[in-house]
């Protein structure tokens, strides 16, 4: 979509440091990380967030959420644990409205959150 920052990424118009790519998923690390391991997954079809989810793209988020699960795992943290954040909304602190999970591990997080 024109104007969104995340689908710029996905088309390779704005660099990011890929983690995962196939041929609906892209993962890369976030640009302001606020913790040791800090990725963001997201589809690659626009969808500005989970209120904007058609019902019947509800399977792209198990692939998501299990990509996710397979990076942490990579990435070292599934046995020390991880979080797994999808900002939805103003009240959230949403920024970008292109669907996003955030993996976030490596430390110890608080609860609850801010
Ligand atoms: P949210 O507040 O949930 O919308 O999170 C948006 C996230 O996108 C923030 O953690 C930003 O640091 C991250 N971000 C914004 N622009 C970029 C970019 N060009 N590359 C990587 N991460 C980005």
């Amino acid at each position: 979509m024109e104007g969104c920052i995340f689908c710029r990424i996905i088309n390779k118009d704005i660099p990011a440091r890929i983690v995962h790519e196939d041929d609906e998923i892209l993962a890369f690390e976030d640009v302001n990380p606020k913790a040791p391991v800090h990725i963001l997954i997201i589809p690659k079809e626009h969808i500005a967030s989970l209120d904007d989810l058609p019902k019947d793209r509800e399977p792209l988020l198990g692939r998501i959420l299990t990509k996710a699960r397979a990076i942490a795992a990579e990435r070292g943290i599934a046995k020390s644990g991880y979080r797994i954040v999808l900002n939805t909304g103003p009240d959230s602190g949403q920024d970008v409205f292109h669907i996003h999970f955030h993996l976030l591990g490596g430390r110890g997080m608080a609860w609850p959150p801010g």
